[in-house]
């Protein structure tokens, strides 16, 4: 998939070749440090970005169904009924003048012609289904009479309410404290084994990755620099940012009061991309080639693909020689 912006000095491109497939009832995250591309690519997968971001190429396939190329009318069919989203901050997808019952059914409402009795009765078992205490009383809260945790609940509610295929998740506990992020992962890997709802979840952090998922997809500056099964990743990173990544996860066993290790340098600017492998200004391990010839993404496994010149199977017998165009 390649996601472009127009701004004023010109197309940017955020979103440079990732593709990538999820299947029923999977986990697929996509994980990097913020203004990697994560959230533009899942805003390209149902095509929600500013008016100024198209996408300009490349695949998203969900159940063999392209959904990059799909038409505008049928995206927006599919869009809440067989997709649906949950956000960082449910306050700002929540509307405080209407309780949360009502928002629950508008979205039931959508989709499905019912009675008014069974509306409200759908919106309680979905509210208990989220594990929200006392279902039939809170459906008449506003969204200010709720925790964060809580709101956190309804806005799962609410993609649950037309029984999605896929739920797609951006970093749908960042703004939660340790403890209820625990539950609200706990809450969706249930509803996920309990109805067969794929997962699309971006994340920066890869502990929440180990947790969830199936298989990552690893982003760089709007680049998959690595795909691989989950289990496969944390046995042994192959890309030196994944392994960088690794290293700057918290790790309970370790002094909290110590600091993380963190990356050194900043993401680039889209505006400024590096020349080469777009990660060689940060990587310890970037030699001349990376500076000048951008990596392809090298087949390191089983269903497993890397984007760094160490792992070229060629190298060895090609160090001298102008390596082939990619
Ligand atoms: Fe580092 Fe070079 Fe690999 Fe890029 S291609 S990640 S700079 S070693
Ligand atoms: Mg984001």
């Amino acid at each position: 998939m390649r996601t472009v912006f127009q701004t004023r000095t010109g197309t940017v491109e955020a979103v440079n070749g990732i593709s990538f497939s999820i299947s029923k009832g999977e986990t697929v995250a996509i994980v990097g440090e913020s203004g990697s591309g994560k959230s533009v690519s899942a805003l390209s997968i149902l095509r929600l970005l500013e008016s100024s971001g198209r996408v300009s190429s490349g695949k998203v396939l969900f159940n063999d169904l392209n959904l990059t190329e799909m038409k505008d009318e049928e995206i927006r069919k599919i869009r809440g009924k067989d997709i649906a989203m949950i956000f960082q901050d449910p306050m700002t997808c929540l509307d405080p003048v209407y309780t949360i019952g009502n928002q629950i059914i508008e979205t039931i409402k959508i989709h499905e012609d019912l009675s008014k009795k069974e509306y409200l009765e759908r919106a309680v078992e979905l509210l208990r289904l989220v594990g929200l205490p006392d279902a039939e009383n809170r459906i008449h809260s506003y969204p200010h009479q709720l925790s964060g945790g809580q709101r956190q609940r309804v806005m799962i509610a609410i993609a649950l309410a037309c029984r999605p295929n896929l739920i797609i998740a951006d970093e749908p506990t960042t703004a939660l404290d340790v403890t209820v992020q625990a539950q609200i992962m706990e809450l969706l890997k249930e509803l996920q084994s309990k109805l067969g709802t794929a997962i699309f979840l971006v994340t920066h952090d890869l502990g929440v990755v180990a947790e969830m998922a199936d298989r990552v997809v690893v982003v760089y500056a709007g680049q998959v620099v690595e795909q691989s099964s989950v289990i496969d990743l944390f046995e042994k990173p192959e890309h030196p940012y994944t392994e960088a990544l690794m290293k700057s996860i918290p790790r309970i066993e370790t002094d909290r009061t110590k600091r993380l290790q963190t990356i050194k340098g900043n993401v680039p600017s889209l505006k400024e991309l590096p020349s080469g492998c777009r990660f060689h200004p940060r990587c310890p391990f970037a030699t001349e080639k990376c500076r000048s010839e951008e990596p392809p993404l090298f087949n390191v496994g089983e269903n497993r693909i890397s984007k760094c010149w160490l792992l070229d199977p060629e190298s060895k017998v090609e160090m001298t020689l102008p390596s082939a165009t990619v």
